[in-house]
Formats: structure tokens, C-alpha cells, sequence
């Protein structure tokens, strides 16, 4: 494989941004690599500088479920432009988008356009902690919900101890009120709450976790959690940035069946623009500014490209036919082809992590097992292959209606051929 162009942008892109990169998840780093620099994407597939094609499994770590380009958000987006890039005042496009987000997430009876999942979750707990006038908030360890100061935290001294963060340059004081609970362990929950119950403003999680790899909650480890923060008076929020219009439209609140008080959208709500959103139960976001003391803005807030990328998208899973049930088998395909090379394989839906592990992966710590050194040469040898999976053991595989029958055939035999 050649990736001459590549090695060269990389040179320069190093000398001008950290790494090399915008976004850390970008790096090959963990894979002991350089990153590869893509000229243009269309449906299923990547094309880098050097011609080297991938069907892409990274789908730009979510927004992209119909696949690259599509036709139609390209014709909305050109629609949108002709009339103007930014307003920095109301537009139609954002009522619409709302509303469409509001059909699939009932429980969004009043919501905030913003510009990212970081923003989406950093409002939403800003919007509990004013709502309940209470400080400390449950996450669990592995669960990502952005980089904000307070969020950066996975690995505490302990369970019932204050956390310390994971990043530099964030003091002590800022993660304080965050308190660390176990994925799917519901007593690492309740002994939280049995000590700082009248404190807890929220409990925040990723209601199918993504960013430790895949692990889906176990039966009833979210009736748990909606169930004790209604017992505390607490706020459940679902940072539904993936799962969101992902599992299924009305993303994991919908499959679930489980009802949340706050929910932060990100990712395909955007279309493949920065767009997010967060929303709830009107009384709760009645706190947020220009109704209540809760302030949160933005100069690019409900963008009108992004909002009609976003409401495009939408449409089109609206009236797609089979598309989720479509998505979850050409998943189950790659999921049989992984296992059968005796992978351990986690999946939710269109989702799914292949874990280099034998043991069963439920939480962040069993995740932990995994061997990232494997890891990296399944990955340098799918890429060599033309398939292009993310970077990194922690993250999600995921599908789009745009990988045809073809590209799971010729995955599956490239993973079959794995040795
Ligand atoms: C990606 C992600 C975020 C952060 O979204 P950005 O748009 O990258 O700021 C938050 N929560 C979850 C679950 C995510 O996967």
C-alpha cells in the first residue's frame, strides 16, 4: 500500500497542529501509525490522497448511517447555502429540525440546538444542577460525553472516593462533585446514592455505552437507574449523542423503552455538521435562558446548513424502508465473521466492537483486558485490505445504509482471512 501523500501531510500537518490532528481519535497513534489523509468520501467508502480506497467502518464515528454524500442532504445543504451561511437570528429551518427531532424523542418537550455532543451534555447537566439546585452528578467509568473540565474523569481512587480528572490542566476542585459509578453494576450506584442521595443531581450515562468499544446495558440496568433517581428526586440524563436516531430513531430511549428527563443528542443530528442538541421535560429546560437563571448561548447555535443537513437526514430515516432492521443484520454478518475467527465480539444494533479478550466484556474494567496490541495488527491488516476500522480497541464499528451487500461480503472474507 502506498501512502507516500500521506506520510507528506502528515510532516506538515505535525508541524501546525498537536499530533498532527483536530481531534485526538484521529491519530493511528495506538496503532503504531501514521494517519492516513482522505481526499474524498462517497457512500460506503474513503478514498485517501495516495488513491487508496476503504469501506469505511468508522462513518465519521457516527453522523454518517446513510453513508457518505448522500445525494439528498448534498441537495438540502445547497438549498440551505443559496439563502445564506449564518443568520445569528431565527430561521425556519430550526423549528423544523426541532420538530422532527421532537417526533422521534417525546421526551425532548422543550430543547437547545447547539454546536456539539461536548456542548450538548455539558448544558443538560448545567440545566440539572440549576433544575435540582444540587452539585454532584453520577458517570460512569468509560463513558465519554465529550471533554468538558467536569466529564474527564473514568478512573478514581475507588468507588465512593471524589474523583480526580484524567486530563492535565484540570483542577482537582472542578471534578469534585463527579462521582464515579460502575457500568451495568447497580450497586456502585445505590452505595453512591445512599451517601450523597440529597446532593445527585443527575445521573449521566450512555444509555448503550460506545466509548470504551461497545457494551450494551444489561436487562434492566436502566429501569434501575430511572427508577433510583426518581426515588432520590435526581435527573436521569441520556447522552444519546450515538445511540441517538442510531438503534432506532428514537434512539435508545425508544429501545429501551426506558424514559429519561434530559437527553443530549450529537452526531447524526447534525447530518455531517456541527450540530447538537439537548432537550427534556419542558419545567426542567423552562430553567434555561431566556426563561430561567440557566445561561447557556451560541453564535452558530442552530446553524441553518447544519439544521437542514440535520432535518435532511432525518427524513430520509423516516422514510426509509427496513433501513434499521437492514443495518442490524449486515452488522450481525460482520459480528458472525469476527467470531467465527473466534473474536469477541460486543454489538448493539448497528454497533459492535470486536474485543481481543476472552473474557466477557461488560464494564470498563473488563474492557480493559483487551489486548491493544492485537488490536492494532487486526487493524493495520484491514486497512492494508482496504477496510478502514477505528484506531483504537475503545471504539465503535459502525454500519451505514450506504455499505452494500457486496462490501459485507468482502469484509467478512478479509476478516476470514485474518491470521
Ligand atoms: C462523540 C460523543 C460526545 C461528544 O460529542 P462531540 O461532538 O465530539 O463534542 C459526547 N457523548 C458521546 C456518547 C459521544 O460519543
Amino acid at each position: 500500500m502506498n501512502t507516500e501523500k500521506s506520510e507528506r501531510l502528515y510532516r506538515q500537518a505535525a508541524e501546525l497542529m498537536p499530533g498532527g490532528v483536530n481531534s485526538p481519535v484521529r491519530a493511528f497513534k495506538s496503532v503504531g501509525k501514521h494517519p492516513v489523509f482522505i481526499d474524498r468520501a462517497e457512500g460506503s467508502k474513503l478514498v485517501d490522497v495516495d488513491g487508496n480506497e476503504y469501506i469505511d467502518y468508522v462513518c465519521s464515528w457516527g453522523p454518517n448511517i446513510l453513508g457518505h454524500s448522500h445525494p439528498a442532504v448534498l441537495e438540502a445543504v445547497k438549498r440551505a447555502l443559496n439563502k445564506g451561511l449564518t443568520f445569528g437570528a431565527c430561521h425556519e429551518g430550526e423549528i423544523k429540525l426541532a420538530r422532527l427531532i421532537q417526533r422521534h424523542f417525546p421526551s425532548m418537550e422543550l430543547l437547545r440546538l447547539v454546536s456539539s455532543g461536548t456542548e450538548a451534555v455539558m448544558s443538560a447537566i448545567r440545566v440539572a444542577r440549576g433544575y435540582t439546585g444540587r452539585n454532584k452528578i453520577v458517570k460512569f467509568q468509560g463513558c465519554y460525553h465529550g471533554h468538558c473540565d467536569a466529564l474527564l474523569v473514568k478512573a478514581g481512587s475507588g468507588l465512593l472516593t471524589f474523583s480526580s480528572p484524567d486530563s492535565a490542566g484540570i483542577p482537582e476542585s472542578f471534578t469534585e462533585h463527579t462521582l464515579l459509578a460502575n457500568y451495568n453494576d447497580e450497586a456502585s450506584v445505590q452505595a453512591l446514592f445512599e451517601r450523597y442521595g440529597e446532593d445527585i443531581a443527575c445521573v449521566l450515562v450512555e444509555p448503550v455505552a460506545a466509548n470504551m468499544g461497545v457494551v450494551p446495558p444489561k436487562k434492566g440496568f436502566l429501569q434501575f437507574l430511572r427508577d433510583i433517581t426518581k426515588k432520590y428526586h435526581a435527573l436521569l440524563l441520556f447522552d444519546e449523542v450515538i445511540t441517538g436516531f442510531r438503534l432506532a430513531l428514537g434512539g435508545a430511549q425508544e429501545y429501551y423503552g426506558i424514559t429519561p428527563d434530559l437527553t443530549a443528542l450529537g452526531k447524526i443530528v447534525g447530518g455531517g455538521f456541527p450540530l447538537a442538541a439537548y432537550g427534556g421535560r419542558r419545567e426542567i429546560m423552562e430553567c434555561v435562558a431566556p426563561l430561567g437563571a440557566v445561561y447557556q448561548a451560541g453564535t452558530l447555535s442552530g446553524n441553518p446548513i447544519a439544521a437542514a443537513a440535520g432535518a435532511e437526514t432525518i427524513m430520509l430515516l423516516e422514510s426509509a424502508k427496513n433501513l434499521y432492521r437492514g443495518l442490524d443484520r449486515k452488522a450481525e454478518q460482520i459480528e458472525a465473521a469476527l467470531r467465527g475467527k473466534d473474536i469477541l465480539v460486543n454489538r448493539a444494533g448497528s454497533i459492535l466492537t470486536p474485543f481481543f479478550t476472552k473474557e466477557k466484556v461488560c464494564s470498563y474494567h473488563t474492557a480493559l483486558s483487551a489486548d491493544r496490541a492485537q488490536y492494532a495488527r487486526f487493524f493495520s491488516y484491514l486497512l492494508e485490505n482496504g477496510v478502514y476500522i477505528a484506531p483504537s480497541q475503545f471504539e465503535a464499528m459502525f454500519l451505514s445504509s450506504a455499505h452494500s451487500d457486496d462490501d459485507i461480503e468482502r469484509t467478512c472474507s478479509i476478516i476470514n482471512n485474518f491470521t
